[in-house]
């Protein structure tokens, strides 16, 4: 399904569609936080340490720019889709 209207949001001179944020797998996940620092200091601010693994805090504020993907050193984020609070992902 395609969205004709998607919500776009501006970041370092580019355009992202929003929509999608990260899945992480909390089982690889070894909460060394680069990916909270990462994405906070580029601005979203979307990720938490909670427990034992990231998690996607505050998704509304996701720009689907998929930075977080590339500061994981465990692979734990690997995959970008839509956030479905009532469908979480399979663990992969
Ligand atoms: S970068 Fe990877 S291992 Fe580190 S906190 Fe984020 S998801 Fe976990």
């Amino acid at each position: 399904m395609t969205d004709e209207n998607p919500e776009v949001a501006e970041a370092f001179g580019r355009e992202f569609v929003k929509g999608n944020v990260p899945e992480i797998n909390s089982v690889r996940c070894m909460t060394c936080g680069n990916c909270v620092s990462l994405c906070k200091q580029l601005g979203p601010d979307v990720l938490e340490i909670q427990g034992e693994s990231a998690v996607v805090a505050r998704p509304d504020d996701c720009i689907g720019d998929g930075a977080c993907l590339t500061a994981c050193p465990t692979t734990a984020i690997f995959l970008m889709s839509r956030h479905d609070p009532e469908d979480p992902p399979e663990s992969i």
